[in-house]
C-alpha cells in the first residue's frame, strides 16, 4: 500500500515538473558544429543533386562495362538504355560502399511471359546483393522473387509496381557489410528502398550475396564494389541513374 501511494506520489511530481517552464541558457544545447556541406537539390527529387556522381545521363556507357570490360552493347535511345538479350550484365566502372542511389527503370510495355519471365532485371550492389526488378503488375511469382525484393530473400513490404511501359523508380539507400580481419560478419549489409515514393524496405539486413539455388550467406570482401545492372533476357530499360556516396 506504502509502495502504491510512493508510486502515485512519484508520478504526480513527474508531471508537475514537466508541466513546468524550463529555466537555464538554451544555448548550453546549441551544436553549431560540424557544419552540413552545402548540397545544391535537384529541381525534383528525381534529379541529381550537385554532390551525386551521375552514372547514366541518358547519352552514353562513359560509367560502365559490358562483357569483358568492353563497351555495353545494350542500345540507348530517348536517353534510356535498354538491355540487349544476351549481350551480359553491365557494370560501373567506379566501385562504391554505402551509398544512396537513384534509378528509373521500364519494363517493356508489350507483356510477354510471366512471373520471373516478364521484364526481369536486377540492379546488384557491390556486385552481389540483388535489388530485383521484375514487372510486378497483376504478375504472380514467388514473393520474395518480386519487383523490389532483395532476391530470394527479402519480400518487399508492398507491391507499389506501376503498369508494364511506365518508368519507375528506386530510391535506395545501401549499407555495406563490414567484416572483421578474419573475414567473419560483423555487420549485415541494410538496405532501405523507396519504390515510386512507397517504402518497401525499411532498413532491412540483407542475409548475404544473392544466390539462386541454396541459403546466402556471406563472404569476405572489400568495403567498396562495383554495381551491375542484370541482362535476364527481357528488355527492360534503365534512366536517370545517380549515387551519392555516403561518408
Ligand atoms: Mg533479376
Amino acid at each position: 500500500m506504502k509502495k502504491n501511494i510512493l508510486t502515485i506520489l512519484g508520478i504526480i511530481s513527474a508531471l508537475f515538473a514537466f508541466a513546468q517552464p524550463r529555466t537555464g541558457d538554451p544555448k548550453l544545447t546549441e551544436v553549431w558544429s560540424p557544419v552540413p556541406s552545402i548540397v545544391t537539390p535537384g529541381k525534383t527529387a528525381h534529379d541529381a543533386p550537385s554532390d551525386a556522381i551521375v552514372l547514366f545521363n541518358g547519352t552514353d556507357f562513359s560509367a560502365w562495362n559490358g562483357k569483358g570490360g568492353q563497351t555495353p552493347t545494350w542500345s540507348i535511345a530517348d536517353g534510356a538504355m535498354t538491355v540487349a538479350k544476351g549481350a551480359g550484365m553491365i557494370t560501373t566502372k567506379q566501385s562504391f560502399g554505402d551509398c544512396q542511389l537513384h534509378i528509373e527503370w521500364r519494363a517493356p510495355s508489350e507483356v510477354k511471359g510471366e512471373g520471373q519471365g516478364r521484364g526481369n532485371s536486377g540492379i546488384f550492389l557491390m556486385n552481389k546483393y540483388e535489388l530485383q526488378v521484375l514487372d510486378g503488375y497483376n504478375n504472380s511469382t514467388y514473393s520474395n522473387g518480386q519487383a523490389a525484393s532483395i532476391y530470394k530473400q527479402l519480400i518487399p513490404l508492398a507491391n507499389a509496381s506501376r503498369k508494364p511501359g511506365e518508368w519507375q523508380s528506386y530510391d535506395v539507400i545501401f549499407i555495406a557489410p563490414r567484416f572483421n580481419k578474419n573475414g567473419q560478419i560483423l555487420s549485415q549489409a541494410r538496405i532501405t528502398v523507396i519504390h515510386n515514393g512507397v517504402l518497401v524496405q525499411n532498413n532491412a539486413s540483407i542475409w548475404g550475396g544473392t544466390e539462386y539455388i541454396g541459403i546466402a550467406n556471406y563472404g569476405q570482401h572489400g568495403a567498396k564494389g562495383p554495381i551491375s545492372l542484370q541482362d535476364h533476357g527481357d528488355q527492360v530499360s534503365f534512366r536517370n541513374i545517380w549515387i551519392r556516396e555516403l561518408e
